[in-house]
């Protein structure tokens, strides 16, 4: 603690939490909640990467340079004023404004300035936090010099003056948030609060006061304007009537109105409203879902797994491309392609249903990579009478549901929805991404073989999941 202020020290690594959720990092600073620890391998093989990548950048930045590692604050600025050229796990601290900073490297400019460097697993520096972390450091540096960030594609960004309003914005508000006592106020969002350590100290309190924005397409400014409007529980929407209420940002026009009030009636009673007519395209369908890994290390994501399940879409209907490295994208892409041409000619009419909007992203970023905006296939799968079809869209147009999220899982799981369970029931596609890691890192042939399995298992499942759906709306909704 600084004893002058009494509170906690800002640091840099709050930056993150900071832009999240104000109430998350003030429970990390002041909060004295006894958590049992969340375990996340997705996390964790971050932080293994990372710490894989700044030893990398260790390593480099060692050829032809004295390099110090810093043991205090002390030696941090006695190492400065002896002017070694780099120094590792450098700890800046200025008991006066109650700061606290360790970027991972400061490195001498000819100017005998220090410039701060941080190495980032990120493929850019524009993330919030990053400017935030970057822009710090240069304050309690008092350096004029851009901070570095040696990027996860192996390239550097620099980080200079543009980043000080965003800078002295989180030191203003980090110093408001920690000089209270009392918890913040801030509303849900299910994203972020689902992936959040405090969810189970947080979830109780919001359904208590039946806060608005746990309801699905509720965000806080349509909350906050709800309350102005005299609206302030889910109870009281769900007995509004959507001609009458106002229009306000992110709730306007009488569809999206009378969608809040359907959303806050399924909250209570587990129903599900249907607005408009189910409509699925006539064809063959052979559902679709793709497998990637971010963790690549070169800037481009590689899909590992392109997935099929194909008529009569039994548990032997499951077919795939797959490759082991990312240096074979290429060939995995190409087969994917093949694959789609192989469907095709077996079906005329044919219809590759995957759920959101990812699949056909990714084909347009794959046919971008490769140069082959032009490719037949491509040009198939991307043009006016493209076969992909997105089977989120006709459940966000057509129906209102008792969830708070809209996402594959969400809706098959539901025991009173599709119903529809995976066999494994941790796996998920960070799951998917782990397991494909280990698969890469691993040298034993059956260990390496069963993590396959594994993975196309749960790509199967996701496969099924969609074909599940599919018969769930045509049997209620079409
Ligand atoms: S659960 Fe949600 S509201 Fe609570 S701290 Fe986490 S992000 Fe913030």
């Amino acid at each position: 603690m600084n004893n002058n202020l009494k509170r906690p020290y800002i640091k840099p690594s709050d930056a993150k939490a900071w832009s999240l959720c104000a109430r998350r990092v003030w429970l990390d600073n002041k909060g004295d909640l006894e958590l049992a620890p969340v375990e996340d391998a997705f996390e964790k093989l971050v932080i293994e990467l990372g710490l894989e990548h700044e030893q990398h950048i260790l390593a480099d930045l060692r050829a032809g340079n004295e390099v110090h590692t810093a043991t205090s604050p002390e030696d941090t600025r006695r190492l400065m004023a002896e002017g070694v050229d780099i120094i590792y796990q450098a700890q800046l601290l200025d008991e006066s404004e109650g700061f606290v900073g360790y970027p991972d490297f400061l490195i001498r400019h000819e100017n005998g300035e220090y410039q701060p460097a941080d190495a980032k697993l990120a493929l850019s520096a524009d993330k919030k936090e990053i400017q935030v972390q970057l822009g710090f450091y240069r304050r309690m540096l008092g350096s004029t010099l851009p901070a570095i960030t040696f990027l996860g594609d192996g390239t550097r960004d620099f980080i200079g003056d543009e980043a000080n309003p965003i800078t002295n914005q989180f030191i203003s508000e980090m110093r408001s948030l920690l000089a209270t006592d009392e918890e913040p106020l801030v509303r849900y969002s299910h994203s972020k609060c689902k992936a959040c350590s405090y969810y189970s100290h947080c979830k109780p309190a919001f359904e208590a006061k039946e806060e608005l924005s746990l309801l699905y397409g509720i965000q806080g400014r349509a909350a906050d304007g709800l309350e102005a409007a005299g609206i302030s529980t889910i109870s009281e929407l769900a007995a509004a009537d959507p001609a009458n209420l106002p229009d306000i940002p992110y709730l306007n026009g009488f569809e999206n109105k009378q969608r809040a009030v359907f959303q806050a009636q399924s909250y209570f009673s587990g129903e599900v409203h249907q607005i408009a007519p189910v409509s699925l395209p006539d064809g063959q369908w052979v559902h679709f879902d793709i497998e990637d890994n971010p963790l690549t290390g070169t800037g481009e994501k590689h899909v590992y797994l392109w997935g099929f399940l194909v008529p009569d879409y039994g548990h032997d209907a499951f077919e795939y491309v797959w490759t082991d490295e990312a240096n074979q994208d290429y060939e995995g892409w190409q087969a994917f392609l093949h694959q789609v041409e192989n469907y095709r000619a077996k079906y005329p009419n044919l219809i590759l249903a995957h759920y959101s909007a990812h699949e056909r992203t990714t084909i347009r970023a794959y046919a971008k990579r490769y140069g082959m905006e032009d490719n037949d296939t491509v040009l198939y799968l991307l043009g006016d009478d493209s076969p992909l079809f997105d089977m989120q869209k006709p459940v966000l147009d057509s129906l209102v549901l008792p969830l708070q999220g809209y996402g594959l899982k969400d809706i098959c799981k539901h025991k009173d929805l599709v119903n529809f369970q995976w066999e494994d029931d941790s796996s998920g596609s960070q799951w998917s991404v782990v397991q494909f890691n280990r698969f890469i890192a691993e040298t034993d042939i059956t260990k390496k073989s069963l993590l396959k399995s594994e993975i196309l298992g749960y790509n199967r499942d996701d496969v099924m999941a969609t074909r599940k759906l599919e018969e769930w709306l045509r049997k209620n909704y079409v």
